[in-house]
């Protein structure tokens, strides 16, 4: 039987952060209604494959599912408990943010077997938060994950962003002891990207915002890698940190190139071979649901070219690189043999290094990651 990681995108929050370029929209109870009845006949159209797979892991991810009410996330529960076969389930994260969780809310998230919660922290200062268009305070994050804690978790992730506007290396560096001294089980980071059509984006080209200093950028990024493993989380991602045996297991689904399903508005899924999209705006992923058809937008048959091209970039997203046997099971040819320019420059400019068994990203590739990646697409 198949296994398969499940992602179930909830798309609603408090209210749009600034810098946002998700899928999500402001907690609206119609629209939750809405939403959860469009879920709901989703998960009968993929009852199928639901039903054949083994689902390993389970990712509800947003927006922000922790801002639907007790009654709203009773009715999400359910939902899983009558389409979504759990046994093989090893891992069941939950997107959170501080200042939306309550009691009653955690106990409903153990209750449906949620064993790992991802709170979105980003930054330990007030001003920072608020500049980010952030609904919590930092006064939350310690009461938001003291709850966590007490409700049982024993599986926390932390989010935290860098290079944020006007942050300083002495700010970055407080935030991550401070989550350090919180000793959650896993720490993400991600520098800032003014994106296109976020309100920074704007700000930004009308100069209400500075540019983003890519040296203090890279600082930022080198001072977390100095720092956590003092504190005992191990790099094993560009972006995560964690102890041994605590790595997100359903972020590996992707960085493996394994199959996924994502379910609701905008999510993405992939076989491997075929990858689709959702439609991202609420009223198409109803009105197709409504119609009795999936919600899909995109559909893309990928070429073998850029199937080895996307398992070498997320692989490579890996500490430990890509294993040069695997690849050569799945594509029926030695990675460096197929690359062998390319290979030869990065490893000449010092990016990237290769032994018998693995290819992977070098200290300084690991911060030149996009300049490696581009060598591997097709042209
Ligand atoms: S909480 Fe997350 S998903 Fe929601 S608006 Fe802010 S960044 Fe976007």
């Amino acid at each position: 039987m198949k296994k398969i990681g499940l992602y179930i995108h909830v798309p609603f929050c408090v209210r749009k952060c600034y810098y946002c370029d998700f899928v999500s929209f402001p907690h609206h109870g119609d629209k939750v209604r809405a939403y959860l009845a469009g879920l709901e006949r989703e998960l009968e159209l993929y009852h199928h494959l639901l039903t054949t797979v083994k689902i390993s892991t389970i990712y509800l991810g947003g927006g922000t599912p922790s801002c639907l009410s007790p009654a709203e996330l009773a009715v999400l529960f359910a939902l899983l408990d009558r389409h979504i076969k759990r046994e093989h389930c090893l891992e069941m994260t939950m997107e959170c943010n501080p200042g939306t969780i309550s009691r009653a809310k955690l106990q409903a998230m153990k209750a449906v077997g949620v064993n790992r919660v991802s709170l979105g922290v980003q930054a330990l200062q007030d001003e920072h938060l608020a500049r980010l268009g952030r609904t919590h305070k930092l006064a939350e994050v310690y009461q938001s994950y003291e709850m966590i804690r007490r409700a049982g978790f024993k599986n926390v992730n932390i989010d935290l962003m860098f290079a944020l506007p006007y942050q300083t290396l002495k700010e970055w560096e407080t935030t991550l002891t401070g989550i350090m001294d919180l000793e959650p089980e896993h720490i993400s980071l991600y520098n800032l990207v003014f994106e296109k059509g976020t309100q920074f984006y704007h700000w930004q080209r009308d100069k209400r915002l500075p540019p983003i200093d890519e040296e203090l950028d890279l600082a930022m990024y080198q001072l977390a890698l100095d720092l956590l493993p003092l504190a005992g989380y191990r790099q094993y991602e560009i972006s995560s940190f964690a102890p041994r045996g605590l790595e997100c297991r359903h972020n590996l689904t992707y960085w493996y190139n394994e199959p996924y399903l994502g379910l609701g508005p905008g999510a993405h899924s992939s076989s491997g071979k075929v990858r689709w999209a959702n439609a991202g705006s609420l009223e198409e992923y109803l009105a197709a649901l409504q119609g009795g058809r999936k919600p899909v937008v995109e559909r893309e048959e990928l070429s073998v070219e850029l199937q080895r091209a996307e398992t070498i970039i997320l692989g490579l997203r890996l500490k430990e690189g890509l294993g040069r046997q695997s690849f050569r099971e799945r594509f029926q040819g030695d990675i460096c043999s197929i690359y062998a320019k390319s290979m030869a420059k990065l490893q000449g400019q010092g990016l990237l290094k290769v032994t018998p068994r693995r290819v992977s990203l070098t200290a300084k590739g690991l911060l030149f990651a996009n300049q490696v990646f581009l060598e591997f697409l097709p042209g």
